[in-house]
């Protein structure tokens, strides 16, 4: 299986290859060159553990790596989770089930990429010689996992831009205080898009990444959406059979990452009955999805701060295939987006597939309040976005993006139930190690630089 960059101007790359890479050299993401059709195995993984089930799906993907070694580093990769299960289902009635993804490392769904590619990285540096310096931008959740996944990795540097003071202070935490050499937390003044642009500007100069053997980290990389394929995959055959082709999954969405392989799967021949894209009140995608306008807004800070995001990256994937693999196609709208700022769909049609919704942080609340009196679940503000308009769902399985623990004041005020975690207990005492730059091209290479 060969890889190829959404915008047509890359030549196809093994896996490890565009894993280690990252972003496509025109700019572009990779994706597959031809998405398997799965649909006649699926079935027969019912009842496989979830490394097991990796597995089977790598397979199809990671055909550069041999067998044994695939099926070993995915072993590896997931066995820091404290679930037996790793991605369980809590039903809450007959037809409304919660997929818990927080139980790996860091305590949300970004665990189940990122542990992966820790591995992926570490078997790379070992076989080249060559070490590496990823870097990647976090709106929260993605800092920490990814410097979980790469913790202590030999030749391998960890840098993670973060806007300061728009992580929770538990996520900064989870950061921050690390002990390992290996690792850099870089504090901007301004937003994630702020972050995310200059990480893009840094990756686009290609001598640099050269020159340091750069490599992202961030909800670009391939080998993060197909790791994420793997547990829509799991909970579909956790259903009950009749359910299986009726159900939604509702993705609470930023960066559209989580949901984009959620959609893929289902390109592969995972029947089900659509997906639902659930915003805050940084609502591109719903307004996209309800109104075809995809035009950017300003980033309001809100109760579901690793949903604060105007530019959804990952967006280019789905506009690619919803395109039929139209390269050309595909840059024009990206280079005109760049430029303008929005663009309309005009042709393209969306489908009843991918429908939305959104909610601001008075709902958000309200719906943490709800969820507790009628279920007696508790549920972080990610997740809470997912609980809407779901009595127009036959079956709806709302993806889990994070443990109530880490967002700890807002859950109590709404729940009178303080969420706890005996990890997140255990950073409190620790001291705090970030490093301040300018959220500019220069300023991040020369950090990078200062640190070889
Ligand atoms: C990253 C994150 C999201 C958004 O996921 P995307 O892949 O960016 O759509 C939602 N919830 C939590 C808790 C996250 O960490």
């Amino acid at each position: 299986m060969k890889f190829v960059s959404t915008r047509g101007q890359t030549e196809p790359h093994s896996f490890s290859e565009a894993v280690r890479i990252g972003l496509a050299p025109d700019k572009g993401l990779f994706v597959p060159e031809k998405l398997p059709d799965l649909s006649s195995e699926i079935l027969s993984w019912d009842g496989l553990s979830y490394p097991e089930l990796c597995y089977e799906f790598f397979k199809h993907f990671a055909t550069d790596i041999p067998q044994d070694e695939l099926k070993a580093l995915i072993e590896k990769a997931y066995s820091r989770f404290d679930h037996a299960e790793h991605a369980p289902m809590v039903k809450l009635s007959d037809k409304l089930y919660v997929q818990e993804l927080f139980h790996g490392p860091t305590l949300a769904f970004k665990d189940f990429a990122l542990q992966l590619l820790g591995c992926l990285y570490e078997r790379q540096v070992a076989k080249s010689g060559q070490s590496i310096n990823v870097l990647g931008a976090t709106s929260g959740d993605t800092g920490a996992a990814a410097i979980n996944g790469l913790l202590g990795k030999k030749g391998v540097n960890i840098f993670i831009l973060y806007p300061d003071g728009r992580v929770s202070p538990l996520q900064e935490r989870q950061m921050t205080c690390l002990e390992e050499e290996n690792v850099f937390p870089l504090c901007i003044k301004g937003s994630f898009d702020d972050a995310q642009a200059a990480l893009k500007d840094v990756f686009g100069d290609k001598e640099f990444s050269q020159e340091v053997h750069l490599s992202a980290v961030n909800s670009i990389n391939l080998a993060r959406i197909l790791a994420q394929c793997v547990y829509y995959i799991y909970a579909y055959l956790k259903l009950p059979a009749e359910r299986r082709e009726r159900a939604t999954f509702v993705v609470p969405t930023g960066n559209f990452g989580n949901v984009l392989a959620g959609w893929m799967a289902s390109r592969m021949g995972m029947i089900v009955d659509g997906y639902r894209v659930a915003t805050n009140q940084n609502d591109i995608l719903h307004r996209f999805f309800s109104e075809g306008d995809y035009s950017l807004g300003d980033v309001q800070p809100s109760h579901a701060p690793s949903m604060d995001i105007q530019v959804a990256s990952n967006f280019e994937r789905f506009l690619y295939f919803s395109l039929g693999g139209n390269a050309d196609m595909t840059r024009e709208i990206m280079e005109g987006f760049k430029k303008d700022g929005n663009f309309q769909v005009g042709g393209m049609a969306i489908t009843e597939f991918m429908t939305s919704t959104r909610m601001d942080d008075a709902e958000i609340a309200q719906t943490i309040t709800n969820v507790y009196r009628d279920y007696g679940y508790v549920t972080d503000p990610h997740t809470a976005c997912g609980f809407k308009e779901l009595e127009q769902l036959e079956t709806a399985v709302i993806l889990s993006t994070a443990h109530p623990a880490k967002f700890p004041d807002v859950v109590e005020k709404c729940t009178g139930v303080e969420p706890t975690h005996p990890s997140l207990e255990a950073l409190k005492s620790k001291d705090i190690r970030k490093f301040a730059v300018a959220p500019d091209e220069a300023s991040i290479k020369a950090f990078i630089r200062s640190k070889q």
